[in-house]
């Protein structure tokens, strides 16, 4: 039986931490619990996920549908499209069964690619070149969330980029309906007639998806910037990350929220040193930790951030370099923020 191979593509940066990351979730498990009750899909479909931020990891390597349990997704720190090209293009290397004299390998994989935002590596880079000299026959599509982020990254490495205008629950569980959808009927051909998708079959499935979800253009530009705080608990050790977001470059970031990430976090980042903010630029309410519920989080000198209590300030032990320091109200200091 020739296999059909997938491939998800998944950002996990900050951006997707909270909400965002639970929608995704639970679309691979619609989609898998709709592929394994058709036909034709369960006959031939395998399934990979590869989550990507700073860093990219295989979650999954390519699975039988049949076996396929949907794994939790980590976040990372970051936004490395070309990390996850290196890792998808090692993947199909080595899982995807070429043909052989003797035999038919297996049908050319389908790759959908999920982000919210702009990569913050360069697009242009080795890995987008060689991703298109030498995968650019493989159906890719590219699917960013929201109208907020630069497209241009994805338009590098496919001609095929749809935009969602909202990053709603709707928007999210409408594209992985419509992967199904896209997969049953590409699994149908080839059990049916032996026949392989190619690019008209792009627009073929893109006639499936509700125009009203699509955006009109591409956009290019980027309306919307993180900066996201890695913390500690001071009393359970544990990472999350206080996430921050500013509209229209206007420099100023509002409190959006605290999210419990796992040590896996620190895998899937990128190490590369932030930008530089004051603390003027931080506005909104703080956040409490979601571990212990303490109502603010301090900066300490190793340059990261622990969870506090306003009434036990003195002594304080940071969960990072284990230094011991008095914690205050400044009026002004400055530090490295990350992105996601
Ligand atoms: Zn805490
Ligand atoms: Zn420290």
């Amino acid at each position: 039986m020739r296999r059909l191979p997938i491939f998800l593509v998944i950002d996990v940066s900050e951006s997707m931490a909270g909400k965002a990351i639970d929608d995704v979730q639970y679309g691979i498990k619609m989609l898998t619990d709709a592929l394994v009750s058709n036909p034709f899909a369960m006959e031939t479909v395998y399934i990979s996920v590869i989550a990507f931020a700073g860093k990219a990891k295989t979650i999954t390597p390519l699975t039988y549908v049949m076996d396929f349990i949907p794994p939790k997704l980590p976040i990372g720190c970051g936004t490395n499209l070309s990390d996850a090209l290196k890792v998808l293009m090692c993947e199909i290397d080595t899982k995807v069964k070429k043909n052989t004299p003797e035999t038919k390998g297996d049908w050319k994989p389908l790759i959908f690619i999920l982000t919210d935002g702009i990569p913050n590596d360069n697009y242009k880079s080795a890995a987008a070149a060689q991703w298109k000299m030498n995968y650019g026959k493989y159906s890719t599509i590219a699917v960013l969330m929201g109208e907020n982020s630069d497209a241009t990254a994805l338009k590098a490495i496919t001609d095929d980029v749809l935009v969602f205008k909202e990053t709603t629950q709707e928007s999210y569980y409408a594209f992985f309906k419509w992967v199904s959808s896209s997969i049953q009927t590409s699994s149908k051909e080839m059990g049916e007639y032996g026949k392989e998708g190619n690019a008209s079959n792009i627009e073929k499935f893109r006639k499936n998806l509700d125009a009203d979800l699509l955006a009109d253009n591409l956009p290019i530009e980027n309306n919307v910037d993180f900066l996201v705080l890695t913390v500690r608990c001071q009393k359970t050790k544990k990472p999350y990350i206080v996430r921050y977001v500013s509209h229209n470059r206007s420099g100023i970031y509002m409190a959006d929220g605290a999210y419990p990430v796992g040590e896996d976090y620190f895998e899937l980042s990128s190490t590369e040193v932030g930008k530089n903010i004051s603390s003027r630029q931080l506005t909104g309410v703080t956040p409490s930790c979601p571990h212990c519920n303490n109502p603010g989080f301090g900066h300490c000198n190793c340059d990261k951030w622990l969870c506090l209590d306003q009434e036990h300030l003195k002594n304080v032990t940071c969960p990072f370099c284990e230094s011991t320091a008095d914690y205050g109200n400044y009026d002004e200091f400055h530090f490295n923020g990350g992105r996601g």
